[in-house]
């Protein structure tokens, strides 16, 4: 079914009325009308499904027939503190990463990052609409939030249950023994932080202090090959949503 922002939490049996962009979408550009339904996200992680009532050029007026949580929600919140890369970049991660189930992006200088200064309310903004919109492709009723850092060490590391650092010079300790190790002892619904390095990668002194900021820290290795930046995010992700969420 066919589903649409809304920036209202609404309960069943709750009539609305919905305006905008969207309402001229289902009006003039899908022609739906009175009993179409559809389902409405406002970003929180619910669904309500809804009943067109009436349509006029740029409202829909409908009553909601029910809430539910979306199942496309991955049960454990995993947030991706991505050293800055270029823009064009840093979009495409974002896109990827919430198709495949992240819950939050946090953009980072560091130290070996090209790129300076992401970290203006407009950019802000269109990550975050990017954000809002790959959701709503993908399925998701969860908006992830594209949040800014100013360092490393801004970055709140230490209320994660576990914290994942792709480092491409370890040598000992893969993401696969890492995860086999910790899985057991992760909480219900953890939440979870991948770093990931800028182009030119981690300074050492970088991955000592993301080893200090969490007890539950580890350095891990993705392979014997060197990825790209954007590409090391979403092979990870992918490789814990697979572990954790099935
Ligand atoms: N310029 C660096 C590579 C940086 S790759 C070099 O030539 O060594 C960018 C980031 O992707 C890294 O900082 C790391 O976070 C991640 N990454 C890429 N390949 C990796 C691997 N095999 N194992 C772990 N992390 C990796």
């Amino acid at each position: 079914m066919r589903r649409f922002f809304i920036d209202k939490s609404l309960k069943e049996g709750d009539r609305a009325i919905l305006g905008g962009d969207e309402a001229r979408h289902i009006v003039s550009v899908l022609r739906m009308g009175a009993g179409d339904e559809l389902i409405l996200i406002n970003g929180s992680g619910e669904e309500m499904s809804a009943r067109i009532e009436s349509v006029s050029k740029d409202e829909v007026s409908f009553t909601v027939i029910g809430v539910s949580s979306c199942a496309a929600e991955p049960k454990n919140r995993v947030t991706l503190f991505q050293g800055l890369p270029k823009s064009d970049k840093l979009e495409f991660i974002i896109q990827k990463c919430v198709e495949l189930g992240i819950y939050a992006v946090c953009p980072v200088q560091m130290k070996r990052s090209v790129v300076k200064g992401e970290r203006n309310a407009a950019k802000l903004e269109r990550y975050n609409r990017i954000a809002a919109e790959a959701a709503k492709q993908c399925g998701r009723a969860y908006a992830p939030r594209v949040f800014s850092a100013p360092s490393l060490e801004g970055c709140a590391l230490s209320e994660f249950d576990l914290v994942l650092i792709a480092y491409e010079d370890e040598g000992e300790k893969s993401l696969k023994s890492v995860l086999t190790a910790q899985k057991a002892a992760l909480p219900e619904g953890a939440d979870i932080a991948i770093v990931i390095g800028p182009e030119g990668g981690f300074e050492p002194s970088e991955v000592e202090h993301l080893l200090g900021a969490n007890k539950n820290a580890h350095s891990v290795s993705l392979g014997t090959r060197i990825l790209r930046t954007e590409t090391a995010g979403m092979a990870l992700l992918a490789m814990l949503m697979y572990e954790l969420e099935g």
